[in-house]
């Protein structure tokens, strides 16, 4: 299965993505998580793609369409990956598509996590993520059992540096104006499949599987 994994920031999607790629054995491919990795490496990507990443704004798409390519041609990426984060712009979409049509890999579909504005700001500003596994928490909705301390592997909980109220006004406004128009593209492509992400994190998930497990 390739699948993405669209929505806006706070919607869900790296929660249900670290389900689905266990359920499903696929690759998780944010990238997200990529940029701040390398962030994190201090490597040049890392120190280009924190400058708009802190801002709130997208890393331009020439620098996440190379790596996004690049990932899709390792091995572990032949029978299939979940997308989470990209595409974020026509742009993006449009590369994807003629890179998978080059490798004749077409999508098998796009899961639109539908979430309302309010509830992001509140999701955003409340999650918690483990320095060392990458697990998401959130200090009310799915808060870990020792505050603070990741449940699987022990690590030591932070808040993301874009997470604040400031950044994430400035990431839904840009998520409107450049990602949402994503919703009507693969729509008219026959791709799209929208769930209600604001029921509870496993009702989600019954939902996404009951949509990828007829596409299987
Ligand atoms: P995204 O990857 O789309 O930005 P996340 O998966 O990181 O979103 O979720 C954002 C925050 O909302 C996290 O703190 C997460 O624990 C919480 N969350 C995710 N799904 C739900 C849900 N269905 N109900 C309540 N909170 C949720
Ligand atoms: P995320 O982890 O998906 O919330 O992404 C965090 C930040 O990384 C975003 O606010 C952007 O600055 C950057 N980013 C992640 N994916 C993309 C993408 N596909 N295109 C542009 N910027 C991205």
């Amino acid at each position: 299965m390739r699948i993405i994994l669209l929505g806006p920031p706070g919607a869900g999607k790296g929660t249900q993505g670290e389900r689905l790629v266990k359920k499903y054995n696929l690759p998780h491919i944010s990238t997200g998580d990529i940029f701040r990795a390398a962030i994190k490496e201090g490597t040049e990507l890392g120190m280009k793609a924190k400058e708009y990443m802190d801002k709130g704004e997208l890393v331009p798409d020439e620098l996440v369409v190379g790596i996004v390519k690049e990932r899709l041609m390792q091995p572990d990426c032949q029978d299939g990956y979940l997308l989470d984060g990209f595409p974020r712009t026509v742009t993006q979409a449009e590369a994807l598509s003629a890179a998978l049509g080059e490798l004749n890999t077409p999508l098998t579909g796009v899961v639109n996590v539908d979430v309302n504005q309010d509830e992001l700001l509140d999701r955003l500003t409340g999650r918690r993520v483990c320095k060392s596994c990458g697990s998401t928490y959130h200090v009310k909705f799915n808060a870990s059992k020792v505050r603070n301390v990741c449940d699987k592997c022990g690590g030591e909980l932070y808040q993301r540096v874009d997470d604040t109220v400031e950044t994430v006004k400035q990431r839904l406004e840009v998520y409107r104006n450049q990602t949402e128009p994503l919703i009507a593209y693969y729509e008219n492509k026959g791709l799209l499949f929208t769930v209600d992400g604001s029921k509870d994190i496993d009702e989600v998930f019954k939902e996404v599987t009951a949509i990828l497990d007829a596409k299987k």
